[in-house]
């Protein structure tokens, strides 16, 4: 289940979390790179976007759900999501998250 190495498995354990519901968890980016920026992810170790099969069905949409309530919790409306899927396209912890960024200066996506 949990990995004793990964950071993001101490921070469900105990950080702090912005919202936590069926096995998942919103956290605030430590770096925030939008004037808000969320990150939600799976209690349960998962190591990137890419294995998200092992989700069952049920689960991969209540992620889903999650993201998208955890944007609405933050008051925001327009927003956007982002996954960093394995290092060479920027994913720096290797526990699957979902970046929620949203408020004014947003920009366009580059
Ligand atoms: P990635 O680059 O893997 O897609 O995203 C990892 C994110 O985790 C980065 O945006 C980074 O700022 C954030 N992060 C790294 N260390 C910590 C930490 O200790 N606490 C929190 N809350 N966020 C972190
Ligand atoms: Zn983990």
């Amino acid at each position: 289940m949990s990995q004793p190495e990964c950071l993001f498995c101490s921070l469900v354990a105990e950080g702090e979390h912005v919202r936590r519901a069926d096995g998942f968890v919103a956290i605030r980016d430590i770096n925030p790179k939008a004037p808000v920026h969320l990150l939600v992810l799976p209690e349960r170790h998962v190591e990137s976007f890419r294995e998200v099969g092992e989700l069952s069905a049920e689960e991969a949409k209540r992620m889903l759900e999650f993201v998208a309530e955890t944007a609405r919790e933050a008051g925001l409306a327009d927003y956007r999501v982002v996954v960093n899927v394995g290092r060479g396209a920027g994913q720096t912890v290797l526990h699957l998250h979902w970046h929620v960024l949203g408020g004014s200066g947003l920009g366009g996506f580059e």
